[in-house]
């Protein structure tokens, strides 16, 4: 691909990235300080193909082929004469001629071709269709205006149906607000925020086992032999000994059982 640049200057967009090139009515580039230059009075004519050009007729070059952008240039101004409908003709072969007239008429004009007999052509063709070239313009407008009328139409059905629906989400999202509320208050609770209440823990602290008998209190378990309770009792052999028995556990426990039967009276 070839890089694009000013013809006159040589700068091209390879070098500056922000160069613009301008194209006038003959199809030839020239980037815009090269215009301002050239045509600081408004007019002058083509440094290649020496044409009359105007300044104001410059346009920024769209296509990467110049000859696009003065092919687009010539086509709205032929059509803008040539603007008959396929209801403007008794038949659709009529319909094709004239399409098939109008291609020919851009073609010579965007290459050179013919100039001066094809503009001539159309000035012959624009007085003799005053009337439908006027009436087409008219017709055109209304479409337009209609088409335009429609589409705002449209964009404000679209603009109340979002509104709907918006409504719609916000009550939605306020009975659902007011639901959870309302669960909340039946079951008596609120959310809370604060952090969890520390826990003190505590130590394990023994408490000697107390037996409620009813019955009267039976004597320590080391007291059994000084009181005389033993001397009841069987005295555990050397091998009970060995095993961690002892006569006062059986007598302490035997007397526990005694005791709490009894429902003692002191006095
Ligand atoms: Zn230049
Ligand atoms: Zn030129």
């Amino acid at each position: 691909m070839d890089d694009q640049g000013c013809p006159r200057c040589k700068t091209t967009k390879y070098r500056n990235p922000s160069l613009k090139l301008m194209v006038n009515v003959c199809g030839h580039t020239l980037c815009e300080s090269c215009v301002e230059l050239l045509f600081v009075r408004g007019a002058g004519n083509c440094q290649e193909c020496d044409t009359p050009l105007r300044k104001s007729n410059f346009r920024v070059q769209l296509f990467e082929d110049p000859a696009v952008d003065k092919e687009v240039e010539i086509r709205k101004k032929v059509l803008k004469i040539y603007n008959k409908r396929e209801d403007d003709f008794p038949s659709l072969v009529e319909y094709n001629d004239f399409l098939e007239e109008v291609e020919e008429i851009v073609f010579n004009l965007t290459n050179n071709i013919d100039v001066e007999n094809t503009k001539k052509k159309m000035e012959t063709y624009q007085k003799e269709n005053k009337e439908v070239i006027q009436k087409n313009k008219i017709k055109l407008s209304r479409e337009q205006e209609e088409l335009e009328e429609a589409l705002e139409v449209e964009r404000q059905g679209n603009e109340q149906r979002r509104l709907l629906i918006q409504k719609e989400e916000q009550m939605q999202q306020m009975l659902k607000r007011k639901n959870k509320q309302e669960l909340l208050d039946k079951l008596g609770q609120h959310i809370s925020l604060a952090p969890a209440p520390k826990i003190e823990e505590v130590l394990y602290e023994y408490k000697p086992l107390h037996v409620e008998t009813y019955g009267p209190q039976v004597p320590e378990l080391e007291l059994l032999g000084k009181l005389g309770y033993l001397n009841h009792v069987r005295a555990a052999s050397p091998q009970d000994l060995a095993g961690g028995y002892t006569s006062s556990l059986a007598c302490h426990r035997a007397l526990q059982d005694a005791f709490s039967g009894l429902f003692w009276h002191p006095g």
